[in-house]
């Protein structure tokens, strides 16, 4: 039956029923309850063509996640297998450890060095994002240490950030959730408050709020003592928290005390770097000037795994300088098939000038779209950043943003307006009772249009529910 199923992934009709009752008896998947899932039956997808994906019942889907915010030249790109194709029959893998290295990995390194700010010039490969910023914590630690700072070990995040799910990433990360299970975070890592206006902004302009969050890091440096804190880090719009877009006053200030205390600045640009909010790297667009930055994601729009932190000068001086060995790596830092992967990709956004299309053309149109979106009678707030957009769900609408009429939380109106969405086509993801997207850069306005139609169907759809339910 395996087989049979396999084979018929790359035929027409696949057999649904049996691939999800394999799926519930042998795969655990990721962030899930895996007896809900069970019983619920997962959705089998396969196939992708440019924005659009394809389940097994022949089911035609706009992705408005570019999958888990990674496949930002589209699917389907056939330059990116033959790369891909290519490597593996000439090297498929050779490791960086013991003094060797390999093409692609040499070549990938010099484009970032390229595409990234002018003070990166160095790079290390890891295969995801968590393990980028497992080498931020080891690497930032290193730097102090060597220098004869052996207290300077705190790195500062945020509640509510996401740096993945690793032990050290879950720990940076702010999510309650995740730190209830496994006794996290580890030592050695605190966490201040999101710059989240609709939040916690009452009372306060944006921009005063951006200070006052600001201001928050500056506390807590005082409060652990600035001889102890090695870095800060922070997404500079927060991803899975829920495309939390902070106030223009809030990344300047942030760098103004990094400056100030003389800590580094990790810019954690997983989801917004290559492109995503119409710049290569998100920090270009706040004018922060990172220490770090980590990359994942978007460096091979996800059709291999690959990760890293670009390392600035001011770190990479010490560590290339001083000498002695770094004991950090993985046996695929600097895998050449996800190289090449790599390498093809950042061809694809150069060449199509993917970053100045969504800065200049598609990225202000989405905004227009969801702006429009902010119209209907349930949503209470939209906006957007480049290619990031959401718009939060209420149950009545008030004079200001902060005097909206929220949902109970335990009525579950995200996911009820997400299921919505995907039985009609449309990928949105639920962060509560915000919805958000983060469309694939090739994203055409027509089918920003066909997007926001959809989106628009299913909130009539989520509307008639609610009411039908009496939660109005
Ligand atoms: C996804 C993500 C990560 C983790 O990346 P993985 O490849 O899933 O390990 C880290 N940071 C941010 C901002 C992310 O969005």
């Amino acid at each position: 039956m395996f087989e049979r199923t396999r084979m018929n992934t790359t035929n027409t009709q696949i057999d649904t029923a049996a691939v999800q009752q394999m799926d519930a008896a042998h795969y655990l998947h990721p962030f899930t309850d895996f007896k809900d899932l069970a019983a619920k039956g997962a959705r089998v997808m396969v196939r992708g063509e440019g924005v659009y994906l394809w389940d097994s019942e022949g089911k035609k889907i706009v992705d408005g996640m570019s999958g888990l915010w990674c496949v930002n030249v589209g699917y389907g790109r056939t330059s990116i297998s033959q790369a891909v194709y290519q490597q593996m029959e000439t090297l498929p893998f050779y490791n960086s450890f013991f003094g060797t290295t390999n093409v692609p990995a040499v070549e990938l390194a010099t484009k970032l060095a390229q595409i990234a700010p002018p003070a990166f010039r160095h790079v290390f490969f890891t295969s995801s994002g968590s393990e980028a910023n497992d080498t931020n914590v080891r690497m930032v630690r290193r730097y102090w240490d060597l220098q004869g700072y052996k207290e300077r070990h705190t790195i500062i995040s945020r509640h509510n950030a996401y740096h993945g799910s690793t032990v050290a990433g879950a720990s940076l990360g702010g999510m309650d959730g995740m730190h209830a299970q496994g006794g996290l975070p580890i030592p050695g890592i605190v966490h201040i408050g999101q710059p989240n206006y609709l939040e916690a902004g009452q009372e306060l302009t944006p921009d005063e709020f951006g200070l006052k969050a600001a201001g928050w890091l500056e506390e807590k440096i005082l409060e652990v003592g600035a001889d102890k804190v090695a870095a800060f880090i922070g997404e500079p719009v927060q991803g899975a928290g829920g495309v939390i877009i902070p106030p223009a006053t809030y990344w300047p200030e942030i760098q103004r005390i990094c400056d100030k205390y003389g800590i580094l600045l990790i810019a954690d640009e997983v989801i917004c770097g290559f492109g995503r909010l119409g710049r290569w790297f998100g920090s270009e667009l706040f004018g922060i000037k990172p220490d770090l930055i980590t990359f994942a994601k978007g460096v091979t729009s996800g059709y291999v795994p690959l990760g890293g932190v670009l390392v600035g000068e001011r770190v990479a001086r010490v560590l290339v300088e001083q000498g002695g060995e770094f004991t950090h790596g993985f046996t695929y830092s600097g895998h050449p098939v996800a190289c090449a992967a790599a390498l093809e990709n950042i061809r694809i956004i150069e060449d199509e000038q993917l970053v100045r299309q969504v800065a200049d053309d598609t990225g202000p149109y989405l905004a227009e779209r969801f702006a429009a979106l902010g119209e209907h009678p349930l949503v209470g707030h939209a906006d957007s950043c480049g290619f990031v957009a959401g718009l939060n769900l209420v149950r009545k609408k008030g004079a200001t943003v902060h005097e909206n009429e929220l949902f109970d939380e335990s009525l579950g109106v995200g996911m009820i307006c997400r299921g919505h969405m995907f039985d009609n086509g449309v990928i949105m993801r639920a962060v509560g009772e915000r919805m958000i997207v983060a469309p694939p850069l090739v994203m055409t306005r027509a089918q920003i249009d066909e997007m926001t139609d959809l989106i628009r169907l299913c909130l009539d759809k989520t509307y008639e529910e609610i009411k039908t339910r009496q939660w109005l």
